[in-house]
């Protein structure tokens, strides 16, 4: 289907990465562990992690009470919890997310300046701009998206509903004005009939997977099912088995006969793809790299500045570390999210019914 990609809107051209943790860094953080536990318990506190957060980070979660999950389920999660205290493991649209949904609670984050990629390169002036090119266009937002990006779209869509939205909105007649991920935009027009203006963005993380050295992974495990994250470049996608968000390769892992998986996600889903499936194999697919130093070697960079040491920090010093959104961008946002979460239910419930 048609896919117009936008051009003339600012992607930075260096994400300015933090520095990456030490092998000693991380044991020594690793050794908090029973000091992070003690201490969340001792506060009262929620912690929800991503799946891309650290073994140790996610552990933490299990031992405490606490949560993993993709974003929205993360957000989700944080609203339903009789705590008060929410403890977001993750990067920072996810605690505006979660502070979105829970307004009333305390959220915090162990490391407020954990960027993401793709919201980084979704600039608020180039979206209004591109809103007032495309008058007719239905502004779709991923949820790896700002609040204030969030507050000006009319729906906001998590990987594992963009292709059902795609095919659910071509039955209004409409073209969208997709943001911010290329190679997410693109799977979307692939897959449904939509007209689609798609951003340039992309996540540093799955648009390093390498199509030409998948291929030679794949002769070297002929029986593995390659499972890929829509946000990888077309390639790839089309060399998969299946495509589908991080909690969607988890449960296709678990479910599928096969007994070994090449993955092309972030590798920290490997904790809980162990733990779910311990007696199959799981691969990590190659990422690109550059004169020989791979950009992210399929571990995000803002994932891993959740450190134990900087969620102690944070427990401790709770007003430095809350997540706050504006009043009214907060309202203006809500709206796309509740209407994603009820198309959701209603895909669920058989109340809507795609072809
Ligand atoms: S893995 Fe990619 S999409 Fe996820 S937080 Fe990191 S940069 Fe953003």
């Amino acid at each position: 289907m048609p896919l117009h990609m936008i051009e003339n809107v600012t992607i930075p051209s260096d994400f300015n990465l933090p520095n990456r943790l030490t092998l000693e860094q991380k044991a020594q953080d690793d050794a908090l562990f029973e000091q992070a536990k003690e201490l969340i318990k001792q506060k009262n506190a929620l912690l929800i992690a991503h799946y891309y957060t650290s073994p140790t980070m996610q552990r933490l979660c299990e031992e405490t009470g606490g949560s993993i999950g993709d974003s929205l389920e993360m957000a989700r999660i944080g609203r339903d919890s009789d705590k008060d205290l929410i403890v977001v493991a993750g990067v920072r649209f996810m605690g505006e997310t979660a502070k979105i949904l829970s307004p009333n609670k305390t959220v915090i984050m162990p490391n407020l300046k954990a960027e993401c990629s793709l919201d980084l390169c979704c600039n608020i002036d180039d979206l209004k701009k591109a809103k007032q090119d495309h008058p007719d266009a239905t502004v779709v937002a991923y949820a790896n998206t700002s609040a204030e990006v969030k507050a000006q779209a009319d729906w906001i869509v998590t990987s594992s509903l963009a292709v059902e939205l795609g095919k659910y909105l071509t039955t209004q007649g409409k073209p969208i004005l997709w943001v911010p991920d290329r190679h997410l935009g693109s799977y979307i027009a692939n897959n449904s009939n939509c007209d689609i203006y798609c951003w340039p963005g992309r996540c540093i993380v799955h648009d390093a997977f390498e199509a030409n050295a998948l291929s030679f992974v794949k002769k070297e495990h002929p029986h593995a099912k390659v499972l890929v994250h829509p946000e990888a470049p077309k390639a790839v996608v089309d060399m998969a088995d299946y495509v589908g968000s991080t909690s969607q390769i988890l449960a296709f892992a678990k479910k599928d006969p096969a007994n070994e998986f090449i993955i092309a996600t972030e590798r920290n889903i490997f904790y809980k793809l162990s733990l779910a499936c311990p007696d199959k194999k799981f691969i990590e697919a190659p990422v690109a790299s550059t004169k020989g130093h791979c950009i992210s070697c399929a571990n995000c960079p803002w994932m891993e500045l959740n450190t134990l040491k900087a969620l102690i920090e944070a427990l401790n010093n709770v007003d430095e570390h809350s997540v706050h959104v504006d009043e009214t961008i907060a309202k203006a946002a809500t709206v796309p999210l509740d209407r994603m979460l009820k198309f959701s239910a209603d895909l669920k419930s058989g109340k809507i019914v795609l072809e």
